[in-house]
């Protein structure tokens, strides 16, 4: 019934996470809608996608080599915080209770295979750098607790302090949806983890 362009649209934005059928038909009917300006950057910044990359250092979402964050000369490269995804980044640096550096696991060990993580480039970071602490803010989930759990028993070799975000957060929760404050309360608390 909708022209094959249109429909084969839907099927793209249906087959993104946590949008349905119905939802990704309203999505195309409101870019049909807007002005050719507004697709057109639409589709530059889209087609810019696969210039995006991951940094060599940390894995975190980047455009170069390295991301703005390890790039930086001014944060303190002593500190390690370890989380699961790029996107768990946003909120603790919009927390600004933070300035050290980050790792980002790419998922938990429980969703991936342990040797589909980032934990081997994690290991010889640790030993070429000079890290005093690390921090694990991965997700008060079961998956993160796990994961936490293991990187305690990997990192435990290292003469490193290791220490896990207080639990301000609720069980369960996801540090991506966490708001500032309590972000900053659970970095400030952050708890000796051994
Ligand atoms: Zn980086």
């Amino acid at each position: 019934m909708y022209p094959d362009s249109f429909q084969r649209l839907i099927n793209q934005f249906s087959a993104l996470p946590g949008i349905g059928p119905k939802m990704a038909e309203r999505l195309v009917l409101f870019l049909f809608k807007q002005e050719t300006t507004k697709i057109d950057e639409f589709i530059i910044d889209l087609s810019n996608l696969h210039k995006i990359t991951t940094c060599t250092e940390c894995f975190n979402i980047t455009q170069n080599e390295l991301c703005t964050i390890c790039a930086d000369k001014n944060r303190d490269h002593q500190k390690l915080c370890i989380v699961e995804e790029s996107l768990d980044i946003i909120p603790i640096e919009r927390s600004r209770a933070f300035s050290g550096l980050y790792h980002v696991l790419g998922g938990t060990i429980k969703k991936r295979d342990k040797d589909q993580l980032t934990t081997n480039a994690l290991m010889s970071r640790i030993e070429k750098s000079q890290f005093d602490e690390i921090i694990i803010a991965t997700n008060f989930t079961t998956e993160g607790d796990m994961t936490a759990m293991y990187l305690r028993q990997t990192l435990a070799p290292q003469n490193i302090t290791i220490s896990r975000l207080a639990r301000g957060l609720a069980t369960g929760s996801d540090i991506e949806y966490a708001d500032d404050m309590t972000i900053r309360s659970s970095l400030t608390n952050r708890e000796k983890f051994s």
